[in-house]
């Protein structure tokens, strides 16, 4: 484990956001696979490296849990969660594309002027990010804005039942544990600029094809995972 790089973001650490500074740290080591799938994740060791009680550490691991992307066995403790199987990865881009098309044609919709707003500054800040930093936060960062991007339109959609099936999954942190490369994230910034088009134009079935489109593509991205 990087004690040192640990060690560093630590030190700029406000005691209000231990637990966060502490998932931040679990969370970006997860995404970026330096914490291998199914590698075991003790308490003490985290709690060393990073020079916080183990009580921070238990919480984080409890949310990251809550997310799927680490599991809690009986006196074993805490590991990475494997890697999505090419079934799982399949069948949840068949669940994608059953419901995402279908909320971006609600979302153009019921598209205002200030929810289109709000949709443009997520797209902003994924292309830009807020203060420069490395490879890894930036990849994992990028995970998160997607999966807010995305929520941000089924919001807009205004179909609960889809919204919040669709986030219960977290999908976007799985698949983006999947690889680690930035061609990810700049092709996938296009195809969300694709989506803004048809949404500013207050096209329904544009901003359907747009992001069935968008799907697809991202699955084509990614299956040289499974290579
Ligand atoms: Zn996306």
């Amino acid at each position: 484990m990087a004690a040192d790089r640990a060690g560093k973001r630590t030190a700029s650490l406000r005691p209000a956001s231990i637990v966060d500074g502490v998932y931040d740290n679990i969370y970006e080591r997860l995404m970026s696979l330096e914490i291998a799938p199914g590698a075991r994740i003790p308490i003490d060791v985290i709690a060393r490296d990073l020079d916080v009680s183990p009580t921070p550490v238990r919480e984080a691991l409890s949310l990251l849990e809550r997310e799927g992307l680490v599991r809690k066995a009986h006196l074993i403790g805490y590991s990475a969660a494997p890697q999505l199987t090419r079934k799982q990865f399949d069948d949840l881009y068949t669940f994608r594309l059953l419901l995402e098309p279908e909320g971006a044609r609600l979302a153009a919709l019921n598209m205002t002027t200030d929810t289109l707003k709000l949709l443009e500054d997520a797209a902003a800040d994924m292309g830009h990010g807020d203060a420069p930093v490395d490879r890894t936060s930036r990849y994992s960062r990028f995970a998160r804005a997607d999966a807010d991007f995305h929520d941000a339109i089924l919001k807009i959609a205004g179909n609960e039942v889809i919204r919040s099936t669709l986030f219960n999954q977290h999908v976007h942190l799985h698949i983006f544990r999947l690889m680690f490369h930035t061609r990810v994230t700049q092709e996938a910034l296009e195809e969300h600029e694709d989506l803004l088009v048809a949404f500013r134009a207050g096209d329904p079935l544009a901003a359907e094809a747009a992001m069935r489109n968008h799907i697809l593509r991202s699955r084509d991205r990614l299956l040289s995972a499974f290579e």
